[in-house]
């Protein structure tokens, strides 16, 4: 199979030496114009740009190696299974974790699903509890609310500060006895903020308080060290760093995957089928029933190459300086509030301007070029805590420039003037 297209090969950059421009033009859509502007794109929390590595890996697999993995013998079926199971390694490489303890599947939603359906749903009964936060994602609540309507337990909401950061005291007096899981976004979707997942995690496991983190936001945007958080659990979504969308992983400990009954059958689970019994395989395969998103993983191990190529830590410092600026020019807007000031922030802004709202404003901004998202981000607890309707959110990603936050900024202090 072909190489993947390394951005910068060889060894890595060194902090602040990335040629950021170079980067940008490794991503064929950016180039584009909307509305006859050049696109702003800043909604990178809702779902990243591909780097043209990504695309080719995608493009080679069809062209030239498509065949089902882990079935045929020829050639190709080879191929296939050698490149899906070279993305997961890569995965497993880029999270620090052992590859056979990651389970590939369609994203986040799928992944906690998973730890829902076949971990707690087996073991939570009437008294337990389930412990999550305001800043949940849907994702992060939905799945919980199945299982506590399934097994009788209740669901506790550890809350914030008003600056958008979790109150660690209230959240751990919240971990009493009866609570059995603790789910926490490791980065919230709606506030940019960084949740101290290794502190939270050790105050967990102290208690026996089996955690899943939600990475969603985290993996795209930081180095994470899954061993070094310490959870029990971690979830991430492909098409947020830089993959293709249907791909993801749940990462579990090696006695929970092995406990852990099957979420769904069907193929690729099993090592014998009877009418009187079936034997599933090991995990990581024993939850991955059917054919999977084989050119959408083959691509996402291109995306894990290039942003390892770039630096994790390069990736986070740059989208720091883009944070900085953004916030301190959006600061300088009459009537514009930012929801979210933590003080470790990921670059997600969100706001509203008074007397403007949040879809009308997003909708101006896309005649100016500017893709931000409106709305209530797949986390309405979280909005309803604000006392707001909707928000626009401002997400951004290495590849932004800071001549696009100032040109966002001009556009938004333009369509302001329409609305106000
Ligand atoms: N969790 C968080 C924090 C998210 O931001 C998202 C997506 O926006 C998800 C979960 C769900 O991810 P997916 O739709 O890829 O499964």
């Amino acid at each position: 199979m072909s190489a993947p297209n390394h951005p910068h090969p060889g060894p890595l950059p060194p902090a602040g030496e990335v040629d950021w421009t170079r980067v940008r033009d490794d991503f064929p859509l950016l180039k584009r114009e909307v509305h006859g502007k050049p696109l702003v794109y800043l909604d990178s929390a809702n779902t990243g740009q591909k780097p043209a590595a990504v695309i080719e890996a995608t493009d080679d697999f069809y062209r030239r190696h498509n065949a089902n993995v882990s079935r045929a013998v020829h050639t190709l079926g080879s191929e296939a299974t050698d490149a899906y199971e070279g993305a997961r390694r890569k995965l497993a490489a880029f999270l620090n974790v052992q590859r056979d303890d990651l389970v590939l599947c369609s994203g986040t939603t799928f992944a906690i699903n998973l730890a829902a359906y076949s971990w707690a749903l087996p073991r939570l009964k009437a008294g337990d509890t389930i412990l999550i936060t305001r800043m949940e994602h849907h994702a992060n609540i939905v799945p919980w609310q199945l299982v506590a309507q399934r097994t009788g337990a209740t669901i506790k909401v550890a809350e914030l500060l008003p600056d958008g950061s979790l109150d660690l005291d209230a959240l751990h007096a919240a971990m009493t006895a009866d609570v059995k899981l603790l789910a926490i976004a490791h980065v919230s979707n709606v506030l940019g903020t960084v949740n101290p997942v290794a502190a939270i995690c050790r105050e967990a496991r102290k208690r026996g308080i089996v955690t899943v983190v939600d990475g969603s936001q985290a993996a795209p945007h930081m180095a994470v060290d899954i061993p070094a958080i310490g959870c029990d659990f971690y979830a991430i979504t492909g098409h947020k760093m830089c993959g293709a969308t249907g791909t993801g992983a749940l990462w579990a400990r090696r006695e929970h995957l092995q406990a852990m009954p099957p979420f769904i059958g069907g193929g690729e689970m099993i090592k014998e089928v009877r009418f009187d019994g079936t034997v599933f395989n090991d995990p990581p395969h024993k939850f991955e029933a059917g054919t999977p998103n084989i050119a959408g993983f083959i691509g996402l191990g291109a995306a894990v190459d290039y942003l390892s190529a770039l630096g994790m830590d390069n990736v986070a410092a740059r989208e720091g300086e883009l944070l900085a600026h953004a916030t301190e020019e959006l600061r300088k807007v009459d009537g514009l509030r930012i929801f979210g000031e933590a003080r470790h922030k990921a670059a997600v802004i969100s706001f509203q301007v008074e007397g403007a709202h949040a879809h009308d404003l997003a909708t101006l901004l896309d005649l100016e070029g500017v893709a931000v998202r409106s709305g209530q981000h797949c986390a309405h607890p979280l909005l309803h805590w604000f006392g707001v309707a909707a928000t626009c959110r401002a997400s951004l990603a290495f590849y932004n420039t800071h001549d696009e936050v100032d040109a966002f900024v001009a556009a938004l202090r333009k369509v302001r003037r329409l609305l106000v």
